[in-house]
């Protein structure tokens, strides 16, 4: 069925990330919906309703950080899980994203097998925690 596969919508703007993730979510069963800025990124998740988010960081327009802020501070889109796409920040820097309101992340380069595990995990916390 169409509609039992499992929405990511994607923000990033680099092309050779992109390919690589829609390829690898594609071919996992995933439905990959494409933000290339922080405020298409607002707009796409409010009419698309994705069941996760995957947020680069540094984007045109508005960056990855400002566009979480923005959406988790909104009541009917807060509850959908955001994962940052950055490259590999440290201990402390991964804590700093999580107070920043993001739900986890995943380091670049992007590993096949963090990238399915993480989304995985979000999806999880997100139908036991309500
Ligand atoms: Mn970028």
């Amino acid at each position: 069925m169409e509609g039992s596969k499992l929405k990511v919508l994607l923000v990033e703007d680099n092309y050779m990330n992109k390919v690589l993730v829609t390829e690898i979510l594609t071919l996992n069963g995933y439905e990959i919906v494409e933000a290339k800025s922080g405020i298409e990124a607002i707009k796409l998740i409010a009419s698309e309703r994705p069941d996760v988010v995957l947020m680069d960081l540094h984007l045109p327009e508005m960056d990855g950080i400002t566009a979480t802020r923005i959406i988790k501070a909104d009541e009917s889109v807060k509850s959908i899980p955001i994962l940052a796409l950055t490259a590999a920040a440290s201990k402390g820097e991964e804590y700093d994203l999580l107070n920043k309101g993001f739900d986890g992340y995943i380091g670049k380069p992007i590993e096949v097998k963090k990238l399915l595990e993480t989304i995985s995990n979000s999806l999880k916390d997100k139908q036991q925690g309500g």
